[in-house]
């Protein structure tokens, strides 16, 4: 080889790792309306996007099943078909079972604010539907005799419940499937990636230049409040009144958490609470579940809670809380 030749090979030699790494692009894939929201997986994967578009492909029907599994509102879904049964016990597949079981934890920790027995509520205020708002108050009191968790049992698969209690999984089942498809992404063997599902993102594996992952907070008013980096494996979850919520006659603002204390929309001091936590389901539930209980104890359930996951708390006069431990920038 000449002199000149053997030079060009070698500094092809030393460029290949630098053009490998460049082949290391993000795929990403928008899937629309996947439990009544924007879903958006973002895959770091060497290139391959040919692979990445059948996982993502996988992703979508893992979504689809979960959804015919827990969703409330759906009227194929195996939770609709269980919220209107006229039976006190009976048989529930395996997932609906796990998740139940995940759901009474979270709310004999959260002290009921977190409560699956929510639907109830979800059911008459029906935000994102067009029922009269105010409900009636006759309505309202009946609905709330449906609400607490403690009237639930599940032994194996079978489910014991008051008849007309109505069994909601808003406020924990994107988590929950977020961490489901990170399970199953690193399972296939891709080394990072960013799922978002509505409020709740996921971060995972890592970046192919070692980078941190960084998560926009939004701040209700528009715009973003920060940014979270991150570099473990973790679930951000965000809930605030101003997701979704409709004016009723009154000329009154009714959102979609509701106090199971009262029945009503929570009355909260909190403009937008996220919770980051090495748990799907946990982020989810406590995200909304500190909703309910306002700000200050919000911060005594986390001091409580041996401050085993991550905070934000935006209060009502732009007050804010950061738990130490989080690297949050704020925009
Ligand atoms: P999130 O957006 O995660 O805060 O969840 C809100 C959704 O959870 C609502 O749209 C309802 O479906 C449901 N939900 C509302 N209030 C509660 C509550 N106190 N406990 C459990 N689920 C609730
Ligand atoms: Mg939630």
């Amino acid at each position: 080889m000449k002199k000149r030749t053997l030079a060009i090979f070698l500094a092809i030699l030393c460029l290949l790792p630098v053009l490998t790494s460049c082949a290391v692009r993000p795929y990403s894939a928008v899937l629309y309306n996947k439990m009544n929201t924007d879903v958006l997986i973002t895959l770091y994967s060497d290139g391959q996007s040919q692979k990445a578009a059948t996982l993502i492909s996988s992703c979508e029907a893992l979504l689809d099943e979960t959804e015919k599994t827990l969703s409330r509102t759906a009227v194929e879904a195996e939770l609709a078909r269980v919220n209107a049964s006229g039976e006190e016990s009976l048989a529930v597949s395996d997932t609906l079972a796990a998740m139940l079981r995940l759901a009474l934890a979270l709310a004999a920790e959260t002290g009921g604010a977190f409560d699956p027995t929510a639907g109830a509520l979800s059911a008459l205020y029906d935000i994102t539907g067009n029922a009269p708002l105010p409900p009636d108050p006759d309505e309202l009191a009946e609905a709330k005799t449906f609400v607490g968790y403690g009237a639930l049992s599940i032994d194996g698969n079978t489910l014991t419940r008051p008849v007309g209690t109505v069994l909601d999984f808003g406020a924990i089942a994107k988590g929950y499937v977020a961490a489901l498809l990170v399970d199953y992404l690193t399972a296939e063997g891709v080394s990072g990636g960013v799922i978002s599902i509505g409020g709740n993102v996921a971060v995972f594996g890592e970046k192919p230049n070692g980078d941190a992952f960084r998560v926009g907070v939004r701040h209700p008013d528009g715009g973003y409040l920060g940014e979270i980096s991150l570099h473990e494996e973790s679930f951000v979850s965000t809930s605030g009144a101003y997701e979704r919520f409709r004016v009723g006659t009154d000329g009154k603002l009714y959102h979609h958490i509701f106090d199971p204390q009262t029945g009503k929309p929570a009355e909260s001091d909190i403009l937008s609470v996220t919770v980051v936590d090495e748990d799907g389901a946990r982020a989810d539930a406590l995200s909304t579940a500190l909703y309910v209980l306002g700000y200050d104890a919000a911060i005594s359930f986390w001091e409580s809670s041996a401050r085993d996951f991550d905070l934000i708390l935006l209060g009502k006069d732009n007050e804010l809380f950061v738990s130490p431990d989080l690297a949050f920038s704020i925009a």
